[in-house]
């Protein structure tokens, strides 16, 4: 056996016995244990294993078979033409290897003269879906290739499904006696939020993921459920047909599908090549989240139909066809620890420690858990296997645990009943989902109040970030916001990284900010619910700070743009001796009370809209944001065909530069949105 390799009789026996456990799971119960990367590498091992070992392969591994039982829920329906699944490549070397093998097949002249057909490979479940005499008959699930289940009163659901089929074909010609039109029905990704939107308000459990929706939302007994989830449909393939046009090309039987009215994606590509091929694959890997359904790779189907012919099947997928995946956006890791971190508002929010997990195109160490009611719901424990899931420019998420791996007596994660940081006892109001820190001098409370004081949205203080606030603090030099003013200069020189320059960096940023204009110290204070444009509208509207403190709630509510909890927040806030004492401290200390600073800017923006993206290095977003609006611009969060510009910055958003791009709408940089806001007119 050599490299301290296992029994490979066992070992096939445990690796076919797993797999089959799996694809009960995933394709029975729309509900898999482990992510479809961990699965594909067991099929992996399997088929190695069978193929070093050819004495072992029996024609009932689940290599040689379509994954999936047959039916058992509903009646049965047999496939005259079988569905099939297919073959993988995960990267470019195993699609050129099938490349090579269709050369060995056909040879290379015929090769070299190949065209594919490229096509988003979606995921959701196959369907194949039977018309005679231009009505829907029949649709079944793919169940184990040769027998599916009956889902014909589900399928009919599907608002994209056409019910009926023209009497002839529009531009002229017959339609078939008989078509079986297969593809993917999926649920789109808008509905699948939608739908986890709903099950939270009603305080249910969500989805996992859009394809095990999809799946188990139309293996549904009663078919006004399927009605109810917005399934969505993509065809593109044909099974049996009669009568009809006849075609020569997949792209052709495409074509006919799409006359037809059954949708088909407009995204398919027909190619000459394999690096053509491979680019498509390239494309779009990298934007997969662009699209409104979830696809977890390309396929690429040989398009002449009489080499399709020649190459043939084997008993699991067609030769002809293979399905290029993408990396993996789902990954399992060990879920280490639980921790809870206190915000500056005393939020108390549970986050998971995980064994660092390479997963959609970054390594996470930490996701957080949002509140008690989360972990709950997720029921994950320390010490569990747990599914991590990171789409996109999505933050990570714990999907939830591998049950499988839990031992039975692993205790459940009980929330901590006191704040890790300061001791005293946590609260959860009732009716709320956090646990907050009640109290307000908790270090951590005090860190978070001192560095959103500085941060560019309010003072704009540089140089006080969360390990420098952390290291003041915790040598006595940083109480609150107002002893940023007084920090003792001889003591900072006594500490280490702590030169000359520095320093005089840290008091001119410090002087500066002193200046600021009056809704900026009021967004700096921290008052809960007053955001950026509350505190405008109060620094518009009383002008001076004092008048802000003597207002009542009355006084504040009938400022416009303020509602009843900010007034009374803002009051309540204000009464507070400690802050008021604060306040003083920042009087004295020179800080302007006053505003606002009236906007002398030209309205040189006037009716265009600009979107920002990304981090600049010059500009905190809602500073840009602001500069937009004094000159008489809008600023919103996503690109239309309206907008004038994207200024973007580091990592922007994926979506809204494709959306330029798609757009043609001018993409700018720092320099360029400069020249913007100077002049209202883009950069030559
Ligand atoms: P497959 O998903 O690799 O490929 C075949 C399927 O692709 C077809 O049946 C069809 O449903 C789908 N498809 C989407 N777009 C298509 C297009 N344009 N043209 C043709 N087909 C298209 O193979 P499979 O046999 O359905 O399933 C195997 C895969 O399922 C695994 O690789 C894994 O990802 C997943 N799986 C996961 C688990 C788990 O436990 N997580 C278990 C079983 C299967």
């Amino acid at each position: 056996m050599g490299d301290g390799e296992r029994d490979p009789v066992a070992r096939v026996d445990e690796l076919r016995s797993l797999i089959r456990h799996h694809n009960e799971r995933y394709y029975v119960h729309d509900a898999p244990e482990i992510p479809d990367a961990e699965y594909d590498r067991l099929f992996r091992e399997l088929q190695r294993l069978e193929e070093l070992h050819p004495d072992l392969l029996v024609p009932d591994s689940p290599t040689q078979v379509v994954g999936g039982a047959a039916a058992t829920t509903f009646a049965e329906v047999e496939h005259r033409v079988p569905m099939m699944s297919l073959d993988n490549a995960m990267d470019e070397a195993e699609l050129q290897a099938w490349g090579d093998r269709l050369v060995r097949q056909l040879g290379p002249e015929t090769a070299a003269e190949l065209g594919y057909v490229c096509e988003l490979k979606i995921d959701g479940l196959a369907i194949s879906v039977r018309y005679e005499g231009g009505r829907l008959v029949q649709a079944a699930t793919r169940g184990n290739g040769r027998v599916g289940e009956d889902v014909t009163a589900n399928v009919a659901t599907i608002a994209a499904m056409p019910s009926r089929l023209p009497d002839r074909l529009p531009r002229g010609g017959a339609v078939p006696e008989v078509i079986e039109v297969r593809g993917e029905v999926y649920l789109p990704v808008s509905a699948f939020a939608a739908l986890n939107t709903a099950q939270e308000a009603a305080g249910q459990r969500t989805y996992v993921n859009p394809r095990n929706t999809a799946a188990g939302s139309l293996r549904q007994k009663d078919a006004s459920i399927t009605a109810s989830r917005n399934l969505a449909f993509w065809s593109y393939q044909l099974g049996e047909i009669v009568g009809g046009p006849t075609f020569t090309t997949h792209h052709e039987t495409l074509e006919l599908m799409d006359r037809l009215g059954f949708p088909v994606n407009p995204n398919v590509s027909v190619v000459r090549s394999l690096d053509e091929v491979y680019a498509y694959c390239r494309h779009w890997q990298a934007h997969r989240h662009d699209l409104d359904y979830e696809i977890d790779g390309v396929v690429v189907k040989v398009d002449d139909l009489a080499r399709r012919e020649e190459l043939g099947v084997t008993s699991r997928a067609p030769r002809w066809a293979i399905a290029y995946k993408f990396p993996p956006e789902e990954r399992t890791t060990v879920l280490k620890a639980i921790m809870v971190s206190i915000g500056r508002t005393g939020r108390a929010t549970p986050f998971a420690v995980l064994e660092p997990v390479f997963v959609g195109g970054s390594t996470v160490g930490l996701a957080t858990l949002h509140n008690q009611d989360q972990v709950k719901v997720k029921d994950v424990r320390p010490g569990d296997t747990v599914i991590v899931r990171k789409a996109g420019d999505v933050i990570p998420e714990v999907v939830g645990p591998v049950l499988a791996d839990r031992p039975a007596d692993r205790p459940e994660w009980v929330f901590p009943s006191h704040c890790p940081v300061c001791g005293s006892a946590l609260v959860r109001p009732e009716g709320e989902a956090d646990h907050r820190c009640p109290n307000e001098l908790c270090p951590a409370r005090v860190a978070g109040n001192i560095e959103h004081f500085a941060s560019r949205g309010a003072m704009d203080i540089e140089g006080f970030g969360e390990q420098r606030v952390q290291l003041f603090q915790s040598l006595g030099m940083l109480r609150d916001v107002a002893d940023l003013y007084t920090l003792d200069v001889d003591r900072l020189r006594e500490l280490e990284g702590f030169g000359d320059t520095s320093i005089a960096n840290l008091m001119a940023a410090l002087e500066a900010s002193k200046a600021r204009p009056l809704a900026n110290l009021l967004v700096g204070l921290g008052i809960r619910h007053l955001g950026p444009s509350g505190a405008q509208a109060l620094a518009a509207h009383f002008g001076h700070l004092d008048r802000i403190m003597e207002a009542t709630v009355e006084d504040i509510g009938a400022v416009e743009g303020v509602g009843p909890v900010i007034a009374a927040s803002v009051v309540a806030w204000f009464a507070e001796p400690a802050n008021r004492a604060v306040i003083e401290k920042l009087r004295a200390a020179g800080v302007n009370f006053t505003g606002p600073e009236r906007s002398e800017a030209p309205q040189v923006l006037a009716g265009k809209t600009v979107v920002v993206t990304g981090t600049l290095a010059g500009w905190s977003r809602e500073a840009a944001e602001a500069a937009i609006k004094e000159r008489g611009g809008k600023s919103p969060g996503s690109v239309s065909k309206k907008t004038t510009a994207v200024v973007v910055g580091e990592s922007p958003g994926a979506s809204k530069l494709t959306k330029a791009e798609e757009l043609g709408v001018p993409v700018l940089d720092e320099a360029g949105f400069a020249h913007l806001l100077a002049t209202g007119e883009l950069p030559s």
